[in-house]
């Protein structure tokens, strides 16, 4: 199917608004419906992928219709266990905040998430583990005010995203034009997203995307036998 230029633009919009430097770790959070959901809030609020540490043994991860295609557009990374996932985040910058509902946690609205920032989740039935809550750089909760003593996962991950684009957005720091990646990611993006054939066929070939114009056209000549699976 041929690109059409309003697809084009809109992969641009959603590349413009990414947000390379806010993120979730998801430990042990397996549960489809829950993965999908947390998933697609990523996406909505422009993280531009998540990461996760599973269980060993547990079989190959499933969405269901929650996700809404979202895993498509928000990678999500495999970690073999949480020292690894730390360190990963960690070196690239991030702060993590670990979310548990204990003593010395701290009330979200009173954190800064204007920075890097990696929000750490944990399982549906344990909650983090306190290897992990170890880990953290903070603690934080989102008081509860009910019968029930914690929230769904993927709402507590949605309030903690949102809460931290609403901060970026009151100090003008939210990207809007692409600021949000470096520009040879989201060039590499643009053009995975936009024609996900040519892509695998350089991968395949270990050879350099080509670039595309402003109209989201291919700059290069290729092989026919790539041109016909676009
Ligand atoms: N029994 C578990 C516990 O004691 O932590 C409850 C787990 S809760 C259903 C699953 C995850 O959602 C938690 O590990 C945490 O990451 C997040 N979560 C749920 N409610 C939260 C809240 N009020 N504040 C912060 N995180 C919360």
């Amino acid at each position: 199917m041929p690109l059409l230029p309003r697809r084009f633009q809109r992969f641009k919009s959603v590349l413009n608004h990414r947000m390379a430097d806010l993120t979730v770790l998801l430990e042990h959070v397996e549960k489809p419906h829950n993965l999908s959901a947390i998933l697609r809030s990523c996406d909505a609020v422009g993280a531009l992928e998540a990461h996760a540490v599973n269980l060993d043994g547990r079989p190959l991860r499933t969405y269901n219709s929650t996700a809404q295609g979202s895993q498509k557009w928000v990678p999500l990374n495999d970690h073999p266990d949480i020292e690894t996932a730390v360190s990963v985040l960690r070196n690239k910058g991030f702060q993590l905040f670990g979310t548990y509902l204990g003593m010395d946690a701290k009330d979200y609205r009173d954190c800064d998430f204007t920075g890097p920032t990696a929000f750490v989740f944990g399982a549906e039935k344990w909650g983090l583990s306190h290897r992990a809550r170890d880990l953290m750089d903070e603690i934080l909760f989102i008081p509860m005010r009910g019968m029930v003593q914690s929230l769904n996962v993927s709402v507590a991950t949605s309030t903690l995203l949102f809460e931290s684009l609403r901060q970026r957005q009151i100090m003008g720091i939210a990207p809007t034009q692409g600021e949000g990646l470096q520009p040879n990611h989201y060039q590499r993006l643009l053009l995975e997203w936009s024609y996900p054939e040519v892509a695998a066929w350089c991968r395949e070939q270990n050879k350099p995307y080509p670039a595309l114009n402003e109209a989201g056209e291919l700059m290069e000549e290729l092989p026919r036998t790539v041109k016909l699976r676009y």
